[in-house]
């Protein structure tokens, strides 16, 4: 199930693949909700303190043999950061690549890959939050920011609190180089936010 009323998945120069807003959204609209394709790693329990599971390669392989073949070659056909040349995408690659934590209040419902929020760029600065609606077992996206017609989405892959040094760290894994509007400051702007994102770690 995916709503996506107004929004569209094209090549985006510089990015590959990315999603684009097809209208305008108020801050606080819905943009996209989508039911995973994979949901895995649930705890054993709902309990709010039960512990988190392990990656479980029995419990991957099962759900990818569960597939349908066209939903496995939507799957294939994402990102796998990990890949070499010459050599073949691997489904624990895209799965580390493309995955998001399912994490509602209090709840830890493991993680899951959505395929059209999986097309959705990092920024830093991000238009979009998203939240795991446990109930519904639905991914949600908001809009931070009001969004206009054409309008790139984003969603942070990183602690966007964090320090400049401390993001672009993180971002490595990804094998990118953030661009965004924070990522872009210098001088005394740059000392200013890292200086509040050094107290935001540190609290008060
Ligand atoms: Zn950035
Ligand atoms: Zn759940």
């Amino acid at each position: 199930m995916v709503e996506n009323d107004g929004i569209r998945v094209c090549p985006i120069p510089g990015y590959g693949l990315g999603v684009i807003a097809e209208r305008a959204f108020k801050r606080g609209d819905c943009v996209l909700r989508e039911r995973p394709l994979i949901h895995f790693g649930k705890p054993q329990s709902s309990a709010a303190d039960a512990p988190r599971q392990a990656f479980d390669m029995a419990e991957l392989t099962a759900i990818i043999k569960g597939l349908s073949d066209e939903d496995r070659s939507q799957l294939t056909a994402l990102h796998d950061r990990d890949q070499k040349p010459g050599q073949a995408k691997t489904y624990i690659g895209i799965i580390n690549t493309n995955s998001f934590g399912c994490t509602c209040g209090s709840i830890n419902d493991g993680a899951c890959v959505c395929i059209i929020a999986s097309r959705i760029n990092h920024s830093c600065f991000p238009n979009l939050t998203r939240y795991w609606s446990h109930s519904e077992e639905v991914m949600c996206f908001m809009a931070t920011y009001p969004i206009q017609p054409g309008d790139q989405l984003f969603v942070s892959y990183c602690d966007s609190n964090a320090t400049q040094a401390v993001r672009q760290k993180t971002l490595t894994r990804y094998g990118f180089q953030c661009q965004c509007r924070l990522c872009s400051l210098t001088g005394h702007a740059l000392l200013a936010h890292d200086a509040a994102a050094v107290t935001f770690e540190v609290g008060p």
